[in-house]
């Protein structure tokens, strides 16, 4: 089945076709480490996480990388204001190697928790500063570069494609821009390699053929891609902030050394915005992955979330919204765990076209089984709340049986990363412990002589020891509560 995904450098959805038959080479912007990732940062890693599933499914070979920036780059994306990690130095007394470690491993424990599967490799900044000053050396050679007084600068103008992803021109941009450009030449010119020499005590600086100091933020990005993938490579992704500098950027400097388009595909995921607007410190709105577990949530009922929308557009995060999600996924658990335990080999989906679940018609009148509506949404520009309809609606076929159902949704979890492998068929392995057994055993004497209020009695302390009791045609029907 063709994969369909939206390239933002030419503004369409296309058929993707990578550079090396069977293969994906994928090159993700990572997290900078100064400070814990937000849910917006995450909503990112989620959606570079679905990218790699759904090329797996469709089964590519995916070496996914993402880099880890623990080298501290500058406030927003321009190269003015204050550096970051030197701010978190200050604010938390700690080296600035500490505090990336510290929030790095943060970050990798937020990826686990929210079942995001691991890169191949997540190259950090600092170990690969001399991929980064050779990159720089071959910038200097090919003349894209100049110095100032405070470090070597890529000069934009040299370069007549400067632009395309955002689709501005060089002189609208500066228009824009409307910032004091300094010595820089142009103003979207930006910092290659910058002087530590700025009177301020640095940890991390390195010496260069330009004296000593410390790299400018895109240039990882152009370095590491270029040695763990080579260039040019089949996908980048990042947010949606990141076009129209930081992967702008990263295009510019992987043209003037290597000559070459960095990565064929660019993919961008859109922002969250919190009650409507904007997180902000002030407004005391960046929740990170702990505070959702902090308020009793399931992690992965914030990666349900990020499913319910499309990568592409913008959604709005409430407590409200992440309870509805909570909710869906809470039930969906207690569904499959209702179902027999799959015992028999699971249809794999091997490669394309080879989906085997035997499933009626689409009812919906697209046609096509299940599976194949799935395979289709998904290869749809991953669009993951159209797969999450087509799991439901399977779900509520009655003419499938539960064991098809389950085989299939533990498919589809392949890519939606639910965990649900660990809820299938998990009621019959439930304990019931000794103490809930005479609560039971006392709700059916209560039944037997009609005392309903007794019998409702009894359900709600079953229940407030963690367990569900439900009537059926053959008495009581015990289980633990799905959390
Ligand atoms: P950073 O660690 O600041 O480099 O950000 C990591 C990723 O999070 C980048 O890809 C950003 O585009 C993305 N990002 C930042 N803020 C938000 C937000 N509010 N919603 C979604 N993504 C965001
Ligand atoms: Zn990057």
């Amino acid at each position: 089945m063709e994969l369909r995904l939206h390239n933002t450098l030419s503004r369409k959805v296309e058929l993707f076709v990578p550079i090396q038959t069977g293969k994906a080479s994928v090159y993700s912007c990572g997290p900078t480490v100064y400070w814990f990732a937000h849910i917006g940062n995450m909503r990112a890693f989620l959606f570079s996480d679905v990218l790699n599933r759904v090329l797996k499914y469709n089964g590519f070979n995916v070496s996914l990388i993402m880099n880890v920036t623990d080298v501290g780059h500058l406030v927003a994306d321009s190269d003015d204001g204050e550096d970051k990690m030197l701010l978190a130095m200050r604010r938390e007394g700690k080296s600035a190697y500490e505090i990336a470690e510290f929030y790095a491993q943060a970050f990798f424990a937020d990826l686990t928790r929210l079942n995001i599967l691991p890169a191949k490799k997540y190259p950090r900044a600092t170990d690969h500063i001399t991929e980064q000053i050779a990159m720089v050396e071959d910038l200097k050679r090919n003349g894209f570069t100049y110095q100032t007084s405070d470090g070597i600068y890529f000069d934009t103008s040299k370069l007549s494609e400067y632009g395309q992803l955002s689709g501005q021109k060089l002189e609208d941009k500066m228009a824009g821009a409307r910032v004091d450009v300094g010595e820089k030449r142009n103003g979207t010119d930006f910092a290659l390699w910058k002087f530590a020499a700025d009177g301020v005590t640095r940890e991390m600086i390195w010496p260069s053929p330009w004296g000593v100091g410390f790299p400018g933020w895109h240039i990882e990005c152009s370095a590491m891609s270029k040695k763990y993938l080579g260039v040019p490579f089949d996908i980048h992704t990042g947010g949606i902030d990141h076009i129209a500098i930081h992967h702008e950027n990263e295009i510019a400097q992987t043209r003037g050394a290597d000559g070459v388009l960095q990565a064929n595909v660019w993919m961008h995921s859109e922002f969250i915005t919190v009650d409507g607007g904007k997180m902000s410190k002030s407004l005391g709105n960046i929740f990170t992955i702990q505070d959702v577990i902090d308020r009793g949530y399931d992690p992965i009922a914030y990666r349900y979330f990020v499913l319910s929308g499309h990568y592409r557009s913008k959604i709005n995060f409430t407590w409200e919204a992440l309870d509805g999600a909570q909710n869906a996924l809470t039930r969906l658990r207690g569904i499959v765990r209702d179902w027999p335990t799959i015992t028999t080999p699971l249809p794999l989906l091997k490669k394309e076209g080879s989906i085997k679940f035997v499933s009626p018609p689409f009812q919906g009148g697209v046609g096509g089984g299940y599976g194949e509506q799935f395979h289709s949404a998904i290869n749809d520009d991953l669009n993951t709340s159209q797969a999450l309809a087509v799991l439901w609606e399977l779900i509520g076929d009655r003419t499938i049986l539960d064991e098809e159902k389950a085989a299939t949704i533990l498919e589809f979890d392949r890519v939606l990363g639910l965990g649900l492998k660990e809820y299938i068929g998990r009621a019959q392995f439930d304990e019931i412990p000794a103490q809930v057994q005479v609560l039971v055993d006392q709700r059916q004497s209560a039944r037997t002589a009609k005392d309903w209020s007794e019998s409702d009695r009894l359900r709600d302390e079953i229940l407030e020891l963690g367990f569900t009791v439900e009537d059926t045609a053959d008495g009581q029907k015990v289980r633990s509560r799905v959390v």
